[in-house]
């Protein structure tokens, strides 16, 4: 964010919320990875004679005391979920709020049906923004010589004591969160290195050993590189003749999912149709989460999940499937589960891609289509390579076997489970379930 006093003169700031923060474990490594980027930035705005100033408190109190010190406007890149949405509108009560739309290609009102309503199909929302699309969309900010605020660290040490230890210290231990060792790799090699993957992604992008995928999904979440940086390298790939349209059919789905939630904000906890019968059985919900149903693919991702904060997205996807259709739990308590795991959590995507999966989204998968894991395994993880990194007891076992269920039922495995259930039982027992929830 950036507030401005007078033309020109701008203090660029940046809010750990208490609010946000509050809810999280102490070890979160979202948290670490954000401290992290925020101290990079803020070396970086020194080489164009800014610097940022951090705090650590709720987002009101913070914009109260600068509005007290004569600021009178912010800039911010804003998000369309619904927190981020009444936090911005309580701040523009105080101070005057400039919404720039920069995390996505286009803004929210930009692809529209003929009528001003929105797609809620993706094929034509795609098509639309292809139309739409035009080279100020991947247009690059210039740098303009800025004055920084005349401001002094410590005159705000001593008037705004909320904020006094992370000045001082820059420590993750000052707002209450550990440090990790993780290195991230920087978004702008793993941008580099799509010159490598582009031409087979679509091809190899579901296989699970192929690291076909750009990774930048964390870095795109939380602004660590621009859409429009994204954009200008996809433009450069395809004029030197890689095939690009792939890869950026999946960042217009993010666009896409965006746009809905946008729309139609009580996405974020409803369904928009409501045919996906469940129930809640607490015990299969307790063995989903700590990566034991015996059911090896599952168990695999979500230990991916719990030890790096990442999931591939096919295993995302059958994960998904298995959760609300073999064990009929609630999209939401899935939904709630990625977002307290996943580094690359966005409201928008892993909401509607929950809603997807379950069936009852916009533009969904049918319900009758149930994912079969031990075919989905065999097919993206042929040799059981993923599975055997995150699950040790299987390190051992022959594929054939790790993608066979009658195997896993039958013989006992030290140090794993057997399935929590039967495929076929539990399919059709969620399609009987759910044709009678539709027809009633
Ligand atoms: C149940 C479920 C939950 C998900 N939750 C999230 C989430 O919280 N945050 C998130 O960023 N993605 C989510 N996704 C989408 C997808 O799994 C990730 O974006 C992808 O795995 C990130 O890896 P990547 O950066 O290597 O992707 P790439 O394949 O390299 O794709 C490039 C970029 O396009 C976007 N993208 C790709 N696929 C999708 C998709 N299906 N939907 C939306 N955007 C996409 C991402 O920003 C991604 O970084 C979810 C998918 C499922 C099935």
């Amino acid at each position: 964010m950036l507030l401005s006093i007078k033309a020109k003169e701008v203090l660029p700031i940046f809010i750990f919320d208490k609010t946000i923060l509050d809810e999280l474990n102490c070890d979160d490594k979202r948290v670490d990875y954000i401290f992290k980027k925020v101290l990079e930035l803020k070396k970086e705005l020194k080489k164009y004679d800014l610097d940022l100033a951090i705090f650590y408190a709720e987002v009101i109190d913070v914009f109260t005391f600068l509005k007290q010190k004569g600021f009178s406007c912010v800039y911010a890149s804003v998000d369309y979920d619904n927190y981020a949405r009444n936090r911005d509108n309580e701040i523009g009560k105080l101070v005057e709020f400039n919404a720039l739309f920069d995390c996505y290609i286009y803004e929210p009102k930009e692809i529209l049906k003929k009528d001003g309503s929105c797609y809620v199909v993706f094929a034509p929302f795609f098509k639309e923004a292809k139309q739409q699309y035009t080279k100020e969309h991947a247009l690059k900010y210039e740098i303009e010589k800025n004055i920084l605020s005349d401001f002094d660290y410590f005159d705000y040490i001593n008037e705004f004591k909320e904020n006094s230890f992370i000045q001082k210290s820059l420590d993750i231990k000052s707002i209450g969160f550990v440090s990790n060792s993780i290195k991230y790799e920087p978004a702008i090699k793993k941008l580099k290195s799509l010159k490598t993957k582009i031409q087979t992604y679509e091809e190899k992008r579901d296989y699970l050993n192929e690291d076909a995928t750009s990774n930048l999904s964390l870095d795109l979440r939380f602004g660590a590189i621009s859409i429009r940086r994204v954009l200008r390298e996809l433009i450069s790939l395809k004029k030197q003749g890689f095939q690009t349209e792939a890869f950026f059919r999946q960042l217009v789905f993010r666009d896409f999912y965006a746009s809905l939630l946008y729309h139609f904000p009580k996405l974020h906890t409803q369904d928009f149709r409501s045919y996906a019968p469940y129930m809640y059985n607490k015990e299969y919900y307790e063995r989903f989460i700590t990566a034991n149903t015996g059911v090896p693919i599952v168990d695999a991702g979500v230990t991916q999940l719990l030890t790096t904060g990442y999931m591939h997205n096919r295993v995302r996807m059958i994960v998904a499937s298995f959760f609300c259709k073999h064990l009929m739990l609630p999209w939401q308590k899935g939904e709630a589960f990625f977002a307290k795991y996943l580094m690359d959590y966005d409201a928008a995507s892993n909401i509607l891609s929950w809603q997807w999966s379950s069936s009852t989204g916009i533009d969904a998968q049918p319900y009758f289509r149930v994912f079969n894991p031990y075919l989905q395994a065999k097919k993206f993880d042929k040799d059981a390579l993923y599975i055997k990194k995150y699950l040790k007891p299987l390190k051992g076992l022959e594929a054939k076997k790790i993608h066979d269920e009658e195997f896993l039922f039958s013989n006992s495995i030290k140090g794993y489970t057997k399935p929590i259930v039967k495929h076929k039982q539990a399919r059709e027992y969620f399609l009987e379930e759910a044709k009678s929830f539709i027809n009633n």
